[in-house]
């Protein structure tokens, strides 16, 4: 309360201006009130007055909060509170000072009363003790003087000084993490001021504090949406935000370059999947309402339309942005294209696959169909591989096409158009560089330029291509032809990882061919000594059997004549016969084999009989080796009984061959409820465990030293095993170097047998 209410100096245009400007509707109430308690001042001033006057501050206290609270402009909510102060105050000075940012001095920000030397925003005053703000800021509480002149807790500044001020008081106004500055009242008569009026100071020094971090904090917010606009603006990503109703708030600059759409478009989010491809849509949309009904981030892969009408892969993360109450008020997201990732993802993938269906087959015609049907639709719509034939041209070894009526077209316009080879695009071009050709778009003057005429041109259309990549491929390192993939898509187009994938896969499939080729050509060559030895034997056996009849006559001419030296150069002729016809028989069991032609004469024999017998037979004409049978089979079987002897010569032939140091040769015969077991057992040479399982190939031998000294054509037992298979037995060997040999061959005890 001021002791002389004579000395208040109201300032009534000041009070003019506040009251007519700034209060609000809540504030036109209280300023009945402020005028009625004015009133009672000037009457009379009892404890009624008092409470009044307290009712008063609090009224402006909270007139003032309110109007920080609706966001009035900070200076003018300033200018204010210094008016509002002086007014209820009855004081000549107000004044806000801010605390400047080196904490030296502050700055007079809004004041009332002073003279006009004094500036707003420029007028300062010392911090510490060299004035009485400074020592408030030190003291930290409201400081109260009542007698400025005689002060020694500060230096009364000039500003004061000048003023002819005695009585004051100030408080701090609390900012966030220091102190934003001072507000304080004045007089030049002396004053007490009461604790209310320290309260009520207090309370409008807070008001304008929250006032003031309302402002920063409003800033800060300001700053950081220019800062992460600035951002997005920079990123090579789209970047959206969107309300929950689905309103599109921002999409950046990257949105507008990619898509080439216009500035208001999108502006919902229905307008914004108008540019995802519509196979993809279907999939966005029901994780995109999930999201949206949990609240949840949410990442999503789709293809989005690029201004010139091509889609490309793209990831979309979106999070929901929500308020201290937890409600979503906006969607922010990002797109990024992953378009060359995800291709170079799948063309790996199509790589690995396309390796295992290249290496899956030897076959030269084959393996172009695998290419071209793996490409499809994976990778092309079309795939063709064209070749170099003897005469120069392009065969067209291999075609598919997604559509099959277009499959019909592309080989027309093969037929009817076949590449021009010295054209300088396409194929040709391919042939001579023996690089890629890349079209990434393949427009319609190109078409044109290709055909010959309009017939060709309409093939070109119907059949249809829109990007398109040509890779040689090469055979012993010279290019023989090309694999070219199109797509007739105007939505897609190839792009350098395609060419790059396609010429990986051309240098696998040039491996795939060369190999497929080699294979055709050691498969050739085999054919051709198949019907050699085919043709040869059959041609041989007729000869050799008239020479054989021919020696015989001339054998028992010089018996009957009694020339022994003739008769004994005849004999050595007719086993040498012999040998040549066994080598025939050989021969023509093979091609027999080979062709399909062997013929089996099945009956029922018995096993013991019917190998001693044999045994018999070529023990008489061997010397060195005693040949012994061991065992028995006590069994009959249902088999070619002149074959299973073969096998069993074979063997015996074999044993006595590769054991020359060795005196016999071991038969054992056994058998069980299912079969029959001949072993043939004998103690020379043996072999290496590498050989075993070869030795039963067609002229298979092994050559090694000691090998070499043994004739052979290495089919003997590739004849044994053919015989002992259709027999549906089995043949094996188990043998050790230096050691010996045992063959096996097992024959069922067969069913098939009519009389059993
Ligand atoms: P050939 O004896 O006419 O060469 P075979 O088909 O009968 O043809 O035999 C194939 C190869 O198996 C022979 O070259 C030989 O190296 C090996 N072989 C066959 N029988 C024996 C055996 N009893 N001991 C050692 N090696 C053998």
């Amino acid at each position: 309360m001021p002791k002389n209410a004579s000395q208040r100096n109201v300032n009534q245009p000041q009070e003019e201006a506040i009251t007519a400007s700034h209060i609000t509707s809540f504030g036109v109430g209280w300023k009945k009130t402020i005028a009625n308690v004015q009133e009672n001042i000037v009457a009379k001033k009892t404890v009624e007055e008092d409470l009044q006057e307290r009712l008063l501050q609090q009224a402006v206290v909270t007139e003032l909060g309110i109007k920080a609270l609706v966001g009035t402009d900070l200076q003018r909510l300033m200018n204010e509170v210094v008016l509002k102060l002086k007014d209820i105050l009855k004081v000549e000075y107000t004044k806000v000072l801010e605390l400047l940012p080196d904490g030296k001095a502050l700055v007079l920000r809004a004041g009332a009363g002073w003279k006009k030397n004094i500036v707003i925003n420029k007028s300062t005053v010392p911090t510490e003790r060299n004035s009485q703000a400074g020592y408030t800021l030190l003291s930290k509480r409201p400081v109260i003087v009542k007698d400025l002149p005689n002060e020694k807790r500060f230096n009364g500044p000039p500003l004061l000084r000048n003023h002819g001020v005695l009585s004051g008081m100030s408080c701090i106004i609390y900012g966030k993490n220091k102190p934003y500055g001072i507000l304080g009242v004045h007089t030049t008569s002396y004053r007490e001021f009461t604790k209310y009026d320290v309260n009520f100071i207090q309370a409008v020094a807070n008001v304008l504090a929250a006032a003031i971090q309302r402002k920063h904090d409003e800033e800060a917010r300001k700053e950081s949406g220019a800062l992460f606009r600035q951002l997005a603006e920079t990123i090579p990503h789209i970047v959206y935000q969107f309300n929950r109703k689905g309103s599109i708030e921002y999409m950046n600059k990257k949105w507008f370059e990619y898509t080439g759409a216009s500035q208001a478009n999108p502006n919902t989010l229905e307008s914004y999947y108008a540019f995802i491809h519509p196979d993809d849509l279907q999939k966005v949309l029901p994780i995109w309402k999930q999201a949206r009904k949990k609240g949840e981030s949410y990442e999503v892969e789709y293809r989005l339309k690029r201004h010139d009408g091509i889609y490309r892969w793209h990831i979309s993360r979106s999070s929901p942005i929500k308020n201290k109450k937890d409600n979503i008020m906006h969607w922010f997201g990002t797109v990024t294209d992953i378009d060359d990732r995800k291709r170079a993802e799948k063309n790996l993938r199509y790589l690995a696959e396309a390796s295992k269906v290249l290496s899956s087959s030897l076959d030269v015609k084959a393996t172009f169909d695998n290419i071209a049907k793996f490409a499809v639709p994976e990778i092309a719509d079309c795939c063709s591989i064209d070749i170099l034939n003897e005469k120069g041209s392009l065969d067209q070894v291999a075609v598919v096409h997604k559509d099959p009526k277009k499959m019909k077209w592309a080989k027309i316009l093969h037929e009817k158009y076949p590449p021009d080879m010295n054209a300088p695009y396409g194929i040709s071009r391919v042939l001579r560089t023996g690089k890629p050709e890349f079209y990434p778009s393949v427009p319609d003057a190109l078409l044109l330029k290709i055909a010959k005429d309009k017939r060709q041109y309409t093939l070109l259309r119907k059949i249809g291509c829109t990007s398109s990549i040509i890779v040689p491929l090469f055979r012993e390192g010279k290019c023989v032809g090309g694999i070219t993939f199109s797509i007739n898509d105007s939505m897609r187009q190839y792009t350098e990882s395609d060419v790059k994938m396609a010429q990986e896969l051309s240098a696998r499939a040039s491996l795939a061919i060369d190999n497929a080729w080699l294979y055709k050509g050691s498969q050739d060559a085999i054919d051709l000594r198949d019907n050699f030895i085919s043709v040869a034997s059959h041609e041989l056996k007729t000869p050799v059997t008239s020479i054989k009849i021919f020696t015989q006559i001339l054998q028992h001419h010089a018996e009957r004549i009694g020339d022994e030296k003739t008769k004994k150069h005849l004999e050595k002729m007719d086993r040498q016969l012999n040998k040549l016809n066994e080598l025939i028989l050989d021969l023509l069991n093979v091609s027999k084999f080979q062709s399909g032609r062997m013929e089996f004469k099945r009956a029922v024999f018995n096993v013991d009989a019917s190998i001693q017998d044999l045994v018999g037979v070529l023990q008489a004409g061997e010397t060195k080796h005693k040949l012994i049978i061991k065992g028995e089979t006590n069994k009959k079987v249902y088999a070619d009984e002149d074959r299973i002897g073969q096998v069993l010569s074979n063997l015996i032939a074999n044993a006595i061959k590769y054991s020359p140091k060795a005196d016999k040769v071991l038969i054992h015969l056994s058998s069980d409820d299912k079969n029959v077991y001949i072993c043939v057992e004998d103690f020379g040479i043996g072999m290496a465990q590498e050989h075993m399982s070869k030795i039963f190939n067609r002229f298979y031998r092994v050559f090694d030293k000691t090998d070499k000294t043994f004739p052979g054509l290495g089919l003997g037992l590739y004849i044994s095993s053919e015989i002992v298979k259709r027999h549906h037995g089995k043949l094996w060997v188990e043998s050790t170097v230096g050691k010996g040999s045992r063959f096996y061959f097992s024959l069922p005890l067969n069913t098939e047998d009519p009389t059993n």
